[in-house]
């Protein structure tokens, strides 16, 4: 007997692949929902990006169809050629990785935000007069300098810095949790370190942390921006 239409497998697009993204989609949905209710937040002054490094242009179709507008990328090259494919798509790129200051003029032209604004030569490379982006300085919670982020000691000046410089139009903080300490307790950090900049950039309030495995921490403590790959995308390909 064969099978009713809807029942039958389409070879072309396997459904599970889609089933599995609009799941697990879901499932973060109401993770973000349950932490706010938690926290005491409303859920609508959290915005859910999905980083899809490493991931297709059909996944962020896929994502767009199932009502994603926000989305995050790390590498400037592929970022760059996936937005430039998706020019048609009302879509909120976010530039989440490190910034060449040489690659800081192209990254700009087409990211919608950048989370990683972390030393005084990239502002200056960033700066325009033309036109205005958004943007979060990122602080670095750890004691290796490589990775991403301003020493918060140095975090006054950077913000000073950004404040004088026409075109960027300072959001909040950006941090990565640090292996091996519990999150909560370094996102609480980066909510005091929020606070003191309020005293400099008062318009200033969002914060851009948590990820897959962290983001309820961040959410009770403040966070505004979620960046969540693995959660929502399921594991990156392995590159070759
Ligand atoms: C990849 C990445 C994320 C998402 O990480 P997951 O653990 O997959 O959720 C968030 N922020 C930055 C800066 C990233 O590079």
């Amino acid at each position: 007997m064969a099978l009713p239409d809807a029942a039958r497998p389409d070879p072309a697009r396997p459904e599970t692949v889609s089933t599995d993204l609009a799941t697990r989609l879901e499932l973060v949905r109401t993770g973000v929902a349950d932490a706010a209710r938690v926290a005491g937040r409303d859920p609508a002054g959290i915005t859910t990006i999905v980083v899809t490094k490493f991931h297709p242009v059909s996944m962020i179709e896929d994502l767009y169809a199932l009502g994603v507008r926000n989305v995050g990328e790390n590498r400037h090259q592929e970022a760059q050629s996936k937005a430039a494919v998706l020019a048609d798509l009302d879509l909120v790129w976010h530039f989440v990785g490190q910034v060449q200051g040489k690659k800081a003029r192209q990254v700009r032209a087409y990211a919608d935000v950048i989370h990683s604004v972390d030393r005084e030569s990239l502002v200056t490379a960033l700066g325009s007069e033309e036109s205005s982006i958004d943007c979060f300085i990122q602080v670095n919670l750890t004691d290796d300098a490589a990775r991403g982020g301003v020493d918060p000691l140095n975090l006054p000046a950077l913000v000073e810095r950004v404040l004088a410089t026409p075109g960027l139009n300072l959001l909040g903080l950006m941090a990565v949790a640090p292996l091996g300490e519990e999150p909560r307790r370094a996102f609480a950090r980066v909510r005091e370190l929020g606070e003191q900049m309020r005293t400099q950039a008062p318009a200033a309030r969002a914060l851009s942390m948590g990820m897959s495995q962290d983001y309820g921490s961040a959410v009770l403590e403040g966070a505004t921006h979620l960046r969540i790959g693995t959660a929502i995308t399921g594991n990156r390909p392995v590159l070759s």
